[in-house]
């Protein structure tokens, strides 16, 4: 890096971008800051920001504007609306939005950027507002190699870990699947926590018998990993006995009226797998049937 420190224009400064934007200034680089909220930006010009009234204001003289915003159409706004971004940008400034929105939103803003001449990388952000205030998130980059290295020094001062996502949109695109994993699981975990009270179970021993198992650890690196990634879909475990056994917890459930909305849904499709003729399969092979709704079975 120059002697002359890189200027960041940074829009957002909620949970996450403050303490973000703050963690950039102290690592020396010169930020102009935009939020809707005039508020927002005061404790940051405190150690030396310079609080812009617009998106474009503070796009002038930037080599990188950052987004963190709560939604893509407001990533949009912010670079394409009235005293959008996009008006002062210069040819060389890299876009990186680090907010969390649709992919296919994503696309498009890479696409109209490159339209204007302007590059742009996706790059949110895992961890929680404790992890932006010690710069200790985890950054998914998406965009080219290039693009990678010189956000870098940027991503170093937010964040300790750094994983290049293979791509332009890759980052946003691991990011939605790695939450929606972990958003459904958390309703799937409630669900078990409180049949295991219904049913009158000591929670840690619950805990200790599912840490070791796919429950407790998930199917990726377990129930998968030697079968349905393999294509060897001869049965471990087979369908029949899964659609049985989840079948014996809803019914207990059922009887002492706890609520199992995921698990309802996973029978059915347990259901369709026996319905189509998977009975004797092994259960990774829910992934041919999930693959067969979705019109992407790969035969195996
Ligand atoms: P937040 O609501 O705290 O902050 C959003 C900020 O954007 C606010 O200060 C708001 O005033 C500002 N804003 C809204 N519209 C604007 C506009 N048109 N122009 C300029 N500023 C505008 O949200 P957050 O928790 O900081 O999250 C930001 C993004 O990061 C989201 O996409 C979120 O999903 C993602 N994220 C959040 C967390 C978390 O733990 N909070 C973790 C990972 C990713």
């Amino acid at each position: 890096m120059s002697a002359i420190m890189p200027t960041i224009g940074f829009i957002g400064l909620g949970q996450m971008g403050q303490p973000m934007a703050a963690n950039l200034i102290k690592g020396g680089f010169k930020l102009r800051v935009y939020d809707v909220n005039p508020k927002a930006g005061i404790p940051l010009a405190a150690s030396g920001a310079i609080i812009c009234k617009t998106p474009s204001e503070a796009a002038q003289d930037a080599d990188f504007i950052i987004t963190m915003l709560p939604n893509g159409d407001l990533v949009r706004n912010v670079l394409f609306g009235a005293d959008g971004a996009i008006n002062k940008l210069n040819k060389n400034a890299l876009v990186i939005d680090m907010s969390t929105i649709h992919p296919l939103q994503t696309d498009q803003l890479i696409a109209d950027l490159k339209a204007h001449g302007i590059q742009m990388m996706d790059a949110p952000v895992g961890r929680t507002s404790e992890q932006a205030i010690t710069g200790n998130l985890l950054i998914l980059a998406g965009g080219s190699a290039d693009q990678i290295t010189k956000a870098t020094p940027l991503f170093n001062l937010m964040g300790s870990e750094i994983i290049n996502a293979g791509g332009p949109g890759m980052g946003i695109r691991v990011k939605i699947i790695n939450n929606y994993m972990s958003i459904a699981l958390n309703s799937l975990s409630a669900e078990a926590a409180t049949l295991c009270e219904g049913l009158g179970l000591n929670f840690d021993t619950a805990l200790q018998v599912m840490s070791g198992t796919p429950a407790g650890k998930g199917h990726f690196t377990t129930s998968w990993a030697n079968k349905v990634l393999k294509g060897d879909l001869s049965p471990a475990f087979m369908i029949d006995h899964a659609h049985k056994d989840i079948g014996l917890a809803l019914d207990v459930a059922n009887t002492l009226h706890v609520a199992m909305p995921m698990g309802a849904a996973a029978r059915e499709v347990y259901s369709q797998a026996r319905a189509a003729g998977r009975g004797k399969q092994d259960w990774s092979a829910i992934l041919e049937q999930v693959r067969h709704t979705s019109g992407m079975e790969k035969k195996i």
